[in-house]
């Protein structure tokens, strides 16, 4: 026998049992999605990778080290597995001209791939969920972002998230900003650490946004970006703020919020989870004005968030949510040639009834075959031996109440039997 091979590591089989809790959750989600009115899009995974470089920026953790890039070995392009969904979701906005005229609000669920340490919470190819809206400047719409997630929240019987919210202001504010901090990081040069060194110049809010504990200290003193913002962009953020209070929403100014990607202007918020340890950022979002202009479209003010599935069906485990264990309507029991054919027939005629069925396949007695049944959760096994198929008949056995007699019905009549049962039933409960 040859060795077996594995997945990569840190990319995740996601198997039957698991990806039941993955179908629910993505049901939750379209369902909220639709009450907001956002409408799906599908990107490539693939992208080229100029498309990252100048989207997230060159000094972020992402383009330095976290992205699987490789050159097409046919035609020499340099292409990468997306790290993240809003570089490509603005490329195909721009490519299309979706924003020119309307505003719009869209959705992707998909894989990304980012070359991480993989850890709980943390792999190489994870899942998101995104959602963009384009063409509104105001604050309403960062609002009405953030109250979706709490929404969510509710809809997946999850609590404990909480709110970090912050204004990263206008690029000019940023630039003050930035002299400022270093200056103030050059101060205390003999704290800093190699990173840190290194983004000095290039990059000094990234700083802040270390995972460094021995930098904690110094970065809580640092300069705060807040003291430096105008009185359009406070005004930006306190409307943001307010229907958040409006709506009875909690947050917590976190000035130190600063996000891994070099896009975002005013707004940036993230839900955050003490329940997962490290790993507790399940949402993450904000404003990113600059970016369609920056990527080669009309200027158009935009703003979004993206979840990881990973982190949030580990809160919905954890928090005890189950997804309904999948069992068929029915259990197609059969022997015998005859009884096989018409079988088929009779599968398939109580799918065009709406139930779901499952057609014992692989032969086997009637005892076996039984077994089967009783093990997949059907709320009924329909038996056909050569005997009924000679006269269009089947048996009808309900396998979740005892004592109720089998009972022998025309093929035709079962499915009516079966769904007044299925009705009733659901009364009862
Ligand atoms: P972190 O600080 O945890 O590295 P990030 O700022 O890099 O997160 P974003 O780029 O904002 O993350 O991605 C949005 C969300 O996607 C995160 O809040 C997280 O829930 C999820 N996520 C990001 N990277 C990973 C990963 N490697 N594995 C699993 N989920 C991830
Ligand atoms: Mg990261």
């Amino acid at each position: 026998m040859s060795q077996a091979l594995q997945a990569v590591r840190g990319m995740n089989d996601i198997l039957p049992d698991e990806a039941a809790f993955w179908e629910l959750f993505e049901e939750t989600v379209r369902d909220w999605l639709k009450g907001y009115g956002y409408r799906p899009i599908r990107m490539p995974v693939v992208e080229p990778t100029p498309l990252f470089k100048r989207a997230i920026g060159e000094v972020t953790d992402i383009v330095e080290k976290e992205m699987y890039s490789f050159v097409d070995g046919l035609n020499g392009e340099a292409l990468t597995l997306r790290p993240e969904g809003t570089a490509g979701c603005v490329r195909a906005v721009i490519e299309h001209s979706l924003a020119a005229r309307q505003t719009q609000r869209l959705y992707y669920f998909g894989p990304m791939f980012r070359h991480e340490r993989p850890q709980k919470g943390r792999y190489r190819q994870f899942h998101q969920v995104g959602v963009e809206a384009f063409g509104f400047a105001g604050p309403d719409i960062d609002a009405e972002l953030i109250l979706m997630g709490a929404r969510l929240w509710a809809d997946l019987g999850l609590d404990g998230i909480e709110l970090q919210l912050n204004s990263l202001g206008q690029p000019d504010e940023r630039a003050q900003h930035r002299a400022a901090l270093i200056d103030y990081f050059l101060a205390h040069a003999d704290q800093l650490d190699e990173d840190a060194k290194r983004r000095l110049h290039t990059n000094p809010l990234r700083i802040l946004d270390s995972k460094n504990p021995a930098l904690q200290e110094l970065c809580g003193k640092a300069p705060k970006l807040i003291d430096y913002l105008g009185a359009e962009s406070l005004a930006h953020f306190e409307g943001v703020q307010r229907v958040l209070r409006d709506a009875g929403l909690p947050f917590t100014i976190n000035p130190r919020l600063v996000r891994g990607l070099d896009y975002y202007n005013l707004t940036v918020f993230e839900w955050v989870t003490d329940k997962l340890g490290a790993q507790g950022t399940v949402c993450a979002g904000g404003r990113y004005d600059g970016l369609v202009e920056q990527l080669g479209g009309k200027p158009t003010p935009a703003c979004g968030f993206a979840m990881g599935i990973e982190r949030l069906i580990a809160l919905i485990k954890e928090s005890g949510g189950e997804p309904a264990a999948p069992a068929p309507d029915v259990y197609l029991v059969h022997q015998g040639e005859a009884a096989s054919r018409l079988a088929f027939r009779v599968a398939e005629g109580l799918r065009d009834q709406g139930l779901d069925v499952l057609l014992h396949c692989g032969g086997g007695s009637f005892k076996s075959q039984m077994k089967k049944a009783d093990g997949s959760g059907a709320a009924f096994a329909v038996i056909i031996g050569d005997d009924e198929a000679a006269t269009g008949e089947a048996q009808l056995k309900n396998l979740r109440q005892d004592g109720i007699a089998q009972r022998k019905l025309k093929v035709d009549e079962l499915a009516e039997a079966i769904i007044g049962y299925l009705i009733d039933s659901d009364e009862e409960e």
